[in-house]
């Protein structure tokens, strides 16, 4: 058995140039699906941009019982996007260094936006495997929040490796937040990254914040995770919305005092609706439906110009 306490949090690898498209439209010579360990227990995937331009970042976390697979990307189709040969390989690695009976595989999602669960259907019908639906009900329900959601954090424990659930909401209704004690890991979905924090219910996205800052407060948080990089590392600059080659990505991961600079930034701007640019983030208090609308085309414009150009490739 992994002793999963000894040492924690201990130090891992954030030493990785991450995949950030390429110029044009072909996209061939990035993999569809880059792999980060950042240590043996632990892995960060993120989807090439030349399969989707949100190029989410997926989390794989080994337990002595469990894996947890947060979020399966943009794509549902395995050949464009093979997540569940990607997964099942690493649970296979995983295996044969720490062989057991049995070992289960929990899917489930930093919250419920197309782009962070496209892929569940990949891991239908696989053996010991539980996929956590992406309604609140079900969040709720599976980690066990009963009543205390949003302000209760529940423990979720893979075996010997005993995660943090807190409730989230205001990106997403279903938006939870992950402390992994082992690494000091906070991973944040989208509400929490290097990119544009669309806050859709914005008292109980400020309120998600404290929370979050009030628990990193309290715990050793070595970084705080996002599921995309957006900015560029000019400071208020982001690339555009559907972007598919980003050369000058700032890291994926924020500080604790980055993300108290979040909270107090989105305090800043309560009460004032749009788009407000910080230096390493934006907030959109409650999108206009301009911007909702924005956000929707670009989802379908970016899915048929890969179409197209798959069908010409
Ligand atoms: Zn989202």
């Amino acid at each position: 058995m992994v002793d999963f306490a000894r040492g924690a949090p201990t130090k891992g690898s954030l030493d990785v140039t991450w995949n950030h498209g390429t110029p044009g439209r072909r996209g061939n010579g990035e993999p569809k699906i880059q792999v980060h360990y950042y240590d043996e227990h632990t892995v960060i995937l993120r989807q090439s941009k030349s399969v989707n331009y949100e190029a989410p970042f997926l989390y794989l976390l080994f337990g002595n019982d469990r894996a947890l697979l947060l979020d399966t990307g943009a794509t549902a189709d395995p050949e464009r996007f093979p997540l569940r040969e990607k997964v099942d390989r690493l649970v296979s690695i995983w295996l044969a260094k720490h062989p057991r009976e049995g070992y289960e595989l929990v899917v489930a999602h930093t919250h419920g936006h197309g782009d962070h669960v496209a892929a569940d259907g990949q891991f239908a019908g696989r053996a010991d495997t539980t996929v956590v639906a992406k309604d609140v009900d079900a969040v709720r329900l599976f980690f066990g929040f009963g009543d205390g959601w949003p302000e209760r954090s529940v423990s979720f424990d893979l075996g010997g490796r005993v995660l943090e659930v807190l409730g989230s909401p205001g990106h997403h209704r279903a938006a939870i937040t992950v402390y992994d004690p082992r690494t000091g890991f906070l991973l944040t979905g989208d509400t929490v990254i290097p990119g544009r924090l669309y806050a859709f219910d914005y008292p109980q996205f400020l309120a998600s914040l404290d929370r979050m800052v009030d628990f990193a407060e309290s715990r050793p948080v070595t970084h705080v995770l996002g599921c995309h990089i957006e900015m560029t590392r000019t400071p208020g600059r982001d690339y555009p919305l559907g972007c598919t080659y980003q050369p000058d990505e700032p890291p994926l991961q924020l500080s604790v005092q980055q993300l108290t600079q979040i909270r107090d930034a989105a305090r800043s701007v309560a009460g004032q609706q749009g788009r407000h640019v910080f230096d390493d983030f934006l907030i959109f208090n409650e999108p206009s439906l301009g911007d909702q609308l924005k956000l929707a085309l670009h989802g379908l414009a970016a899915r048929v110009t890969r179409r197209s150009g798959r069908a010409a490739g």
